[in-house]
C-alpha cells in the first residue's frame, strides 16, 4: 500500500488518532471520559487472575495456561479482561497512571496511555 514504513505509519497513526478523537468526543456529549492504555501494556502476557506475566507470547498462541496459578485463558478474553482492569485503574488514579506490571520495555515514542477529560470538567473538577 505505501512503501514508505514511516509515511505507513504517519498515515496510520493519523487515522488511529481521528478515529480516538471521534470516540472522545462522543463520550463526552455522555458524560463519558475515554481511556488510552498505553500501548506496551502487557494485555495478553498477564494472567487476569493472578496478574503474573509470562515473559513471551507468540502471536499463534491464543490460549494459555498460566505457569502460576494454572487458570487456562483464551488470549483476547484474558486481554480485554487486563485492558478493563488496567482502564479502571488509570481512572481511580485520575491521570496520574504509571505502568502496573513494571514496564522495563520502553518505546523511544509511542502512544502513552491516556486519560482525557472535557475541558469543561477539567475546568471544575
Ligand atoms: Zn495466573
Amino acid at each position: 500500500m505505501v512503501r514508505n514504513h514511516n509515511l505507513a505509519k504517519a498515515i496510520s497513526d493519523a487515522g488511529w488518532g481521528m478515529f480516538t478523537n471521534f470516540l472522545a468526543y462522543k463520550l463526552e456529549k455522555k458524560g463519558g471520559v475515554l481511556v488510552e492504555i498505553d500501548r506496551w501494556f502487557p494485555s495478553s502476557k498477564l494472567c487476569s487472575n493472578c496478574y503474573d506475566q509470562v515473559a513471551k507470547m507468540p502471536l499463534d498462541v491464543r490460549t494459555w495456561t498460566c505457569p502460576r496459578c494454572g487458570t487456562h485463558h483464551d488470549r483476547d478474553g484474558n486481554a480485554a479482561t487486563n485492558i478493563r482492569a488496567e482502564g479502571i485503574r488509570m481512572l481511580k488514579t485520575d491521570g496520574t497512571s504509571v505502568s502496573a506490571v513494571g514496564g522495563e520495555v520502553r518505546p523511544k515514542a509511542g502512544r502513552k496511555s491516556v486519560l482525557r477529560h472535557s475541558l469543561l470538567s477539567t475546568e471544575t473538577a
